[in-house]
C-alpha cells in the first residue's frame, strides 16, 4: 500500500502500478516543468521499491578497438580520421596486454567499442584487419571476446549496428551488449540535425539491431542521448519505444541516460550542455515509464550532482574504470571508486559492485558463463566485495 496520493491521477496511477499512456506522461511533465517535486517523489518511491537501497557500477577497462567509423554524428569526438593521433586500431597483442593489466587491477568488466563498420568507408581499417587475420571488425570482436572469457574477464560489445549472424556469434562470449536507441525521432535525421550523416543511426535501423537482440534473448543495454535538440515528446516517444521492446521480449537490462556535452572538435562544440533541471525531469520520466528498469547515468558526466540524480530514480552509475579513460567523453575523467562509494554512502545508497549482466538476467546466459560468474558471485548476484575492492 501507498501512503502518497496526489492531484494527479495519472502520478496515483503510477503508484498503484497501472500503466500511463504517452499523453498522460507529456502531461506530467508538462506540469513538472513548474513544479517538478510531485514527480520525483514518485519516481524516488518506485526506485525504493523496486531498487531497494543499492546503487551499481560496473568495474571496467574500456578497450578503444577501432574508432574509425563511416558515419558522422554533429557530437561525436570518438571517431578519428586515418593520420590522427587520437586514432586507434589495437593489434591483439595491445589487446591481450590490455586484458592482463585489467585483470591485474580486478576488472569484471572488458568492454569492447568501435566505430560503425568502418572496414566499409576505410581502407586502413581493411588492412588493419588483414594484418591481424580478420575479414570483418565483427569477427576480430568475436575472438577479442574469447580471449577476454580466457583472461577472465567478462565481454560487453558496443560496436553500433552488427547483424543478426554477428550478434548470434558474440552471444556465445558476451554476457550482454549495448547500442544507444539515442532517439527514435526521424526529425534528428534531417539536414542541419545531428544524425543527418549517421545512417546506423536511422530510428529504424537501430529498433531492429533492438528487435534482433530481443528475438536472440541477449541481455541488452540501450539508452537515449539527452539535449541534442530534441524534443520533450520525442524523448517520451523514445522512452515509450524501448518499454515496447522490453515488453515485447524482457531483455533490455538497463536504459542509459547520457546527458549530451559538446565537444570543441565536433559541429556541435557552441552548443549548450544539457540542462541539469530538464536532465532531472528525463531521468524521472524514464522511472515512471518504466518503473522496474535499471537506468543509469554516467557519473563522469555529472560529477557534482550524484545525489541529486539518485534521488530522482537512477539505480546504476554503468562502467567506471581504474585504469582506462572514457573514450568517448575524453575530458571527463571516472571518478575514483571510492568516491562513488563516498557519495553514495552520503546520500543513503550502498554501492555493489555488478557483472556487465544485471543478476535478473543470469537465465539468458549458457551455463558455461553463468559458471564462471558464480566463481566471483555474492550471494545477491553481484560481484563478491573481496574481489572488486
Ligand atoms: S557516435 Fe558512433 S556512429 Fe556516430 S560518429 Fe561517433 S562512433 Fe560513429
Amino acid at each position: 500500500m501507498n501512503d502518497l496520493v496526489f492531484d494527479s491521477e495519472s502520478l496515483n496511477k503510477i503508484l498503484e502500478n497501472k500503466e500511463v499512456s504517452h499523453n498522460e506522461v507529456l502531461e506530467i511533465c508538462q506540469n513538472a516543468v513548474k513544479n517538478p517535486n510531485e514527480l520525483f517523489l514518485v519516481a524516488q518511491n518506485l526506485r525504493m521499491k523496486f531498487k531497494g537501497k543499492s546503487v551499481t557500477f560496473s568495474k571496467k577497462a574500456f578497450f578503444n578497438i577501432v574508432n574509425l567509423c563511416k558515419d558522422t554524428c554533429s557530437y561525436c569526438t570518438y571517431k578519428a580520421e586515418p593520420g590522427e593521433s587520437k586514432l586507434s586500431l589495437m593489434s591483439k597483442q595491445q589487446i591481450s596486454e590490455l586484458l592482463q593489466l585489467a585483470k591485474k587491477y580486478r576488472c569484471v568488466e572488458a568492454l569492447f567499442v568501435t566505430g560503425e563498420a568502418p572496414e566499409q568507408r576505410y581502407q586502413e581499417a581493411r588492412d588493419w584487419l588483414k594484418e591481424n587475420g580478420f575479414s570483418s571488425t565483427a569477427e576480430y570482436l568475436i575472438h577479442a571476446s574469447e580471449l577476454a572469457i580466457e583472461t577472465g574477464l567478462f565481454p560487453h560489445t558496443n560496436a553500433g549496428n552488427l547483424n543478426y549472424e554477428e550478434m548470434k556469434e558474440l552471444k556465445k562470449t558476451n554476457v550482454s551488449m549495448g547500442v544507444m536507441l539515442e532517439n527514435v525521432s526521424e526529425r534528428l535525421t534531417e539536414k542541419g540535425m545531428p544524425h543527418h550523416l549517421a545512417a546506423s543511426k536511422r530510428p529504424k535501423a537501430r529498433l531492429e539491431i533492438l528487435e534482433n537482440s530481443g528475438k536472440l534473448g541477449i541481455p541488452m543495454t540501450t539508452g537515449i542521448l539527452v539535449g541534442i535538440g530534441e524534443t520533450m515528446d520525442e524523448i517520451i516517444d523514445s522512452l515509450f519505444a524501448i518499454k515496447q521492446l522490453n515488453d515485447k521480449y524482457g531483455n533490455i537490462q538497463e536504459v542509459i541516460l547520457q546527458n549530451f556535452q559538446p565537444k570543441p572538435d565536433t559541429k556541435m562544440r557552441d552548443e549548450p550542455s544539457a540542462d541539469e533541471k530538464y536532465f532531472k525531469l528525463v531521468v524521472a520520466m524514464s522511472r515512471i515509464i518504466m518503473p522496474q528498469m535499471n537506468i543509469q547515468i554516467p557519473p563522469n558526466l555529472s560529477p557534482k550532482s550524484y545525489q541529486s540524480f539518485l534521488s530522482v530514480g537512477i539505480n546504476d552509475w554503468g562502467g567506471i574504470s581504474p585504469l582506462t579513460p572514457d573514450f568517448v567523453n575524453p575530458e571527463f575523467s571516472w571518478p575514483e571508486i571510492d568516491k562513488v562509494d563516498e557519495y553514495s554512502k552520503k546520500a543513503g545508497f550502498d554501492l555493489k559492485c555488478r557483472f556487465p549482466i544485471y543478476p535478473e538476467y543470469f537465465s539468458f546466459i549458457s551455463k558455461e558463463l553463468r559458471d564462471k560468474i558464480s566463481i566471483i558471485e555474492d550471494e545477491e548476484g553481484f560481484v563478491k566485495e573481496e574481489y572488486w575492492r
